[in-house]
């Protein structure tokens, strides 16, 4: 399996404090059948700052100390900037970092809260830029599962989004859980992957995850997500099918 958001990189976010740390997660990620991780620390979001150049030099790095341990872990760069108005004027700059350095896929974090006003303009601004924006975990964003059609609407203008493996799991609730199953049965979503911070409450659970996918859905959609994470490490396009909008069942005036 290929895992696209993790916090593996130690001492510059919440995710791994130490190499140690680091070490413990890349052996569990091998024993879980993860074979290749991209590192996405978080970016400008009140809290962490890391830009590209630091990222590549950290991934380089580590991936040097993996092999010197042989633990068969392939690291890729990535980034996960909170949504902020000047992204694409510091993605000129050099300072934002697209998954595997790729060029294309860029991860967007939305605030938990909501969704900024500009979202909209801004995703149609990336991909005028040529690169594809990749919203993760909608499914925990409060606006959005009060009001789904924000999240079809930016979907229907070509952006991509990627569900958390423990929100499918329930680790969040079951709100969250429904709520992602909703997303997936809606074409609303296009990757599932671990946002792993550490071994202890926010593990992988990528396998875990994928067998609730094929329990609900079968493993056509199982192979949908797992080669979408293929493609993108690729650079190629990754399948979609046409969004639709949630199903929300309201019974508003019947009561
Ligand atoms: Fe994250």
């Amino acid at each position: 399996m290929i895992d696209i958001h993790t916090h593996l990189l130690f001492g510059i976010d919440d995710g791994c404090e130490s190499l140690n740390d680091t070490l413990a997660m890349a052996e569990a990620a091998v024993k879980e059948g993860i074979h290749t991780i991209i590192a996405t620390p978080h970016h400008k979001n009140g809290r962490y700052e890391n830009s590209k150049d630091a990222i590549l030099l950290k991934t380089g790095e580590l991936n040097e100390v993996l092999k010197e341990k042989q633990i068969p872990l392939t690291v890729l760069p990535g980034q996960e900037p909170r949504i902020y108005g000047e992204i694409l004027e510091d993605y000129r700059k050099g300072e934002i970092l697209t998954l595997n350095n790729g060029g294309q896929y860029l991860f967007i974090e939305l605030p938990s809260s909501h969704v900024p006003r500009y979202t909209e303009k801004l995703l149609y601004e990336i991909q005028m830029e040529g690169l594809t924006p990749i919203i993760v975990h909608p499914e925990r964003n409060q606006e959005i599962i009060q009001e789904p059609d924000i999240l079809y609407r930016l979907v229907n203008n070509g952006a991509l989004t990627q569900v958390t493996a423990s929100s499918l799991t329930g680790h969040f609730g079951k709100k969250i859980k429904k709520f992602s199953c909703q997303l997936i049965e809606a074409n609303l979503t296009h990757f599932i992957s671990s946002d792993a911070h550490n071994l202890t409450n926010r593990p992988y659970r990528l396998r875990e995850a994928y067998d609730e996918i094929d329990q609900s859905y079968g493993i056509d959609t199982v192979f949908l997500f797992t080669e979408n994470a293929e493609l993108l490490v690729q650079g190629l396009n990754v399948y979609k099918e046409p969004p639709e909008k949630v199903k929300t069942k309201r019974f508003l005036g019947l009561f």
